[in-house]
């Protein structure tokens, strides 16, 4: 039987299985098409059922969260965490609030998770959480009464050795907070169950910067390979939160030009590129008075552009880093049209299998978000070697080891992904984050 058929096969059980799931059949086949002639020249992984293995999660919870409103109103969300995987050590993944979470959207991102971490070389099993909770357009207080009753749940399956949630979309340094004050009080223990926490109370140097900064510093390591830097390109961000915003910090650092970002409701081109002062306000319209990318336009005198992404403003690099399935095979085509050669995904699977398909056609520089943002889990893995070891490392020290991991992850894909000239970033990231789960699952036996 040919490699197409075995695909297939697999696939039409995975689809079967997990019916109407359609993110996460998207995000397993496209590992599964990279993954298919590997495991079929080394016969142990398809004896021991690995890849059915690894697309069965180990545990899902799925919860009621009840919770009142400031009118006095009962609410009620639903809360998820999926344990994806744990044979390379405690599950490990953010927690996503956004009205779109359902099971197909946190089983993907659990999934990919796997492989990122895997990818970082750190002692890190993979899984992802999250509720149907919209924070936008809540008071403080509510957000803090859904994270109180979200983690009034979510306790009593997570620990420092079992299961360390994150961030995500929705999800930053203020609802961290509040879910650790939950746990705190619930289990009568100062543990390090959450990363991201605040500088105070065990969280580390660069963690919020991680993200942004590992796609850029993936980004510099793919343009090293043709001679090339950040150093006066021209570049498109989408999104405006945590990833967009360290991004568009780092890539300034490096001599970059970032004429774009963007939000739910569209996006903003500035052709004289973003500068510190633009930043700081992007960071305080989205991280204190939470409102809406529109605004820098009406403030800088620039073009906005409602329910538009930015894949059609000509560009040298682009970072996707808002959400999964943002660049479509139009987009994908407009950007190789227009010049870019380069794109690093901050955000997870933002672009759709058929845009995948017109970058590597092109071939150009393209790493897929499981290697590109994967500097954010590992700073995420120093936050918790630094809370069991009870220190903490300077800025310097974690900015080095982050920027050390990327220039690994990159290498790993280097070696996997080799096809002539052409590095095929998805498959080095799928086949070397694989092999380090496959064998350690191998080892454990069948369990
Ligand atoms: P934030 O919530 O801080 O920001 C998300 C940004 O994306 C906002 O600008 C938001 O707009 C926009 N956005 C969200 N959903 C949509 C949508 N459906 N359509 C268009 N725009 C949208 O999240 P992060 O920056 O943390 O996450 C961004 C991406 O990076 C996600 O894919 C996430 O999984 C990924 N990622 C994040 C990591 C982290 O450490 N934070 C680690 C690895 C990956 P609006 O303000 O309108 O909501």
């Amino acid at each position: 039987m040919g490699v197409e058929k075995d695909i297939e096969k697999f696939m039409d059980k995975v689809k079967e299985k997990n019916h109407g799931e359609n993110e996460f059949h998207q995000a397993v086949e496209e590992v599964v098409e990279t993954l298919m002639p590997y495991i079929n020249k080394h016969p142990r992984y398809k004896q021991a059922k690995i890849l059915d293995r690894m697309t069965e999660p180990e545990r899902v919870l799925m919860f009621r969260v009840p919770w009142i409103d400031d009118n006095g109103e009962v609410q009620i969300n639903r809360g998820f965490r999926i344990e994806m995987n744990s044979a390379l050590g405690p599950y490990k993944g953010g927690l996503r609030f956004h009205p779109s979470v359902n099971l197909s959207i946190l089983k993907f991102l659990a999934f990919e998770q796997v492989f990122k971490n895997s990818l970082t070389q750190l002692p890190l099993g993979g899984g992802k959480g999250g509720s149907d909770f919209d924070p936008k357009g809540k008071s403080d207080n509510e957000v803090m009464r859904f994270c109180q009753s979200f983690m009034t749940e979510l306790y009593r399956h997570i620990g420092p050795n079992t299961d360390v949630p994150a961030g995500d979309i929705g999800v930053g340094g203020r609802e961290i907070g509040y879910l650790f004050g939950q746990y705190k009080r619930l289990k009568n223990e100062f543990a390090g169950v959450l990363t991201g926490k605040g500088l105070n109370w065990g969280g580390s140097l660069i963690r919020p910067e991680a993200t942004g900064y590992g796609s850029t510093y993936m980004a510099v390591e793919m343009l090293k390979t043709k001679k090339e830097s950040l150093k006066d390109k021209t570049v498109a961000i989408s999104g405006s939160g945590n990833v967009a915003q360290y991004t568009t910090e780092k890539v300034m650092q490096l001599g970059g030009k970032v004429v774009t970002l963007s939000d739910s409701s569209g996006m903003i081109h500035d052709p004289n590129g973003i500068d510190d002062d633009k930043l700081k306000y992007v960071m305080e319209l989205k991280n204190i008075k939470r409102g809406r990318i529109k605004e820098y336009a009406e403030k800088f005198n620039v073009t906005y552009e409602a329910g538009k992404r930015p894949w059609n403003v000509a560009c040298d690099v682009a970072f996707p880093s808002a959400t999964q399935n943002e660049i479509s095979k139009e987009d994908a085509q407009a950007l190789v049209d227009n010049g870019c050669m380069c794109v690093s995904e901050g955000a997870n699977m933002p672009t759709t299998p058929e845009g995948v398909v017109v970058f590597q056609d092109a071939k150009i520089l393209y790493a897929p978000g499981k290697a590109a943002n994967a500097g954010g889990v590992a700073t995420s893995g120093l936050e918790m070697s630094q809370n069991s070891m009870r220190i903490a490392w300077s800025r310097e020290e974690v900015d080095e080891k982050l920027r050390n991991i990327m220039v690994n992850i990159h290498a790993a894909c280097k070696k996997h992904g080799k096809e002539g000239d052409y590095t095929n970033y998805v498959k080095g990231a799928n086949i070397a984050g694989f092999v380090k789960v496959a064998d350690s699952m191998l080892d454990q036996g069948v369990v």
